[in-house]
């Protein structure tokens, strides 16, 4: 799946008057199958949007989708067919299942509806789905209730379900946020099987840039709907180019923090309605420059291979003479 300037404008109204979000800013990715691509950035960035342009669930601004190179249509066959090659699965894996039904209803159902699958193999079906998800005997889990099950499991139920349409591409949207700790190592080893065994091209969305070293092959960093950092996730973890990165990585280290806390120090992110001018992220830049406020900085090759950032630190015709040390080793 490839997404190609993707823009997405909300109307609003607000102080008495119609505003504009700018939510997602013109955002070109990849998502080549089997692969993990981790979109990171704090809560009001524009990446839950991001993720639901990838399903058609919102339609853009302007920029356009491709699925094997072919531009997706509009048609409802065309949306249809898309959607069953698209999931996405939620963050809270309690209102995603609805509690009234058993495992085997939530599994059963796309099978019926979208696999056309016949009675007498769904049974079948519906247990081979949760041994995909490692939940395991099958028959131990197949006929209990979402309210008798851990978060982690329902969140396994959540995405052995969209495994049921049989989807190349998974957009996972805050997976494990609300999970337990102790359980988020599963539920993220669970993806990375997904894409090695079954070539899933991941999309794993996470304010937690810790976690997206651990799982993704490449990371983008997003700050107030626009792209700032992107590359291979070692590169970008271990050599983070743009000061934005940097920043999120200095408070990366407890992985029990919530997003509510973090950067707390250097103030918060900015409002999508009225973005500031030139690099958005200028008011909390420790090494804002005066050009900074003026242009926004195009998209530049950093210190590693695939690895590009949109600052003016990287210019040669504007960094200033020190600005070499400011870029950690
Ligand atoms: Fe900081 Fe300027 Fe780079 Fe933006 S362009 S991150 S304000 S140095
Ligand atoms: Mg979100």
């Amino acid at each position: 799946l490839e997404a190609r300037n993707l823009t997405k404008h909300f109307p609003v109204h607000q102080f008495g008057g119609r505003q504009v979000v700018h939510a997602v800013e013109d955002i070109s990715l990849a998502l080549p199958e089997g692969t993990v691509t981790a979109v990171v950035g704090e809560s009001g960035s524009g990446k839950s949007t991001l993720a639901r342009l990838l399903t058609q669930l919102i339609k853009p601004t302007s920029g356009e989708l491709l699925l094997d190179g072919k531009a997706v249509g509009t048609s409802a066959k065309e949306r249809r067919d898309y959607t069953s090659h698209v999931h996405l699965v939620l963050q809270d894996p309690f209102s995603s299942l609805n509690s009234v039904h058993s495992v085997r209803y939530h599994l059963e159902r796309p099978l019926k509806l979208h696999r056309k699958a016949r009675r007498g193999e769904l049974d079948e079906l519906a247990k081979s789905l949760l041994e995909r998800v490692a939940l395991s005997p099958a028959e131990t889990y197949i006929d209990k209730f979402p309210h008798e099950l851990s978060g982690g499991q329902r969140q396994r139920i959540a995405i052995a379900r969209g495994l049921a349409v049989q989807p190349r591409v998974l957009l996972a949207d805050e997976p494990v946020s609300m999970l337990d700790v102790s359980i988020r190592l599963g539920v993220l080893n669970l993806l990375d099987d997904l894409r090695e065994r079954e070539r899933l091209a991941i999309l794993y969305v996470t304010h937690d840039i810790a976690s997206a070293r651990y799982l993704a092959d490449t990371v983008v960093v997003m700050y107030a709907g626009q792209v700032v950092e992107s590359g291979p996730a070692t590169q970008i973890t271990d050599s983070p180019a743009h000061p934005y990165t940097q920043l999120l990585l200095s408070a990366a280290p407890d992985p029990s923090r919530t997003e509510a806390v973090e950067l707390r120090g250097r103030g918060a992110p900015p409002s999508l309605v009225n973005p500031p001018s030139g690099c958005r992220f200028h008011p909390r830049c420790p090494f804002a420059m005066a050009i900074c406020k003026e242009a926004a900085p195009p998209a530049l090759p950093a210190a590693g291979d695939d690895q590009v950032a949109a600052c003016w630190l990287l210019s040669p015709d504007h960094a200033p003479a020190a600005a070499a040390d400011t870029t950690p080793s």
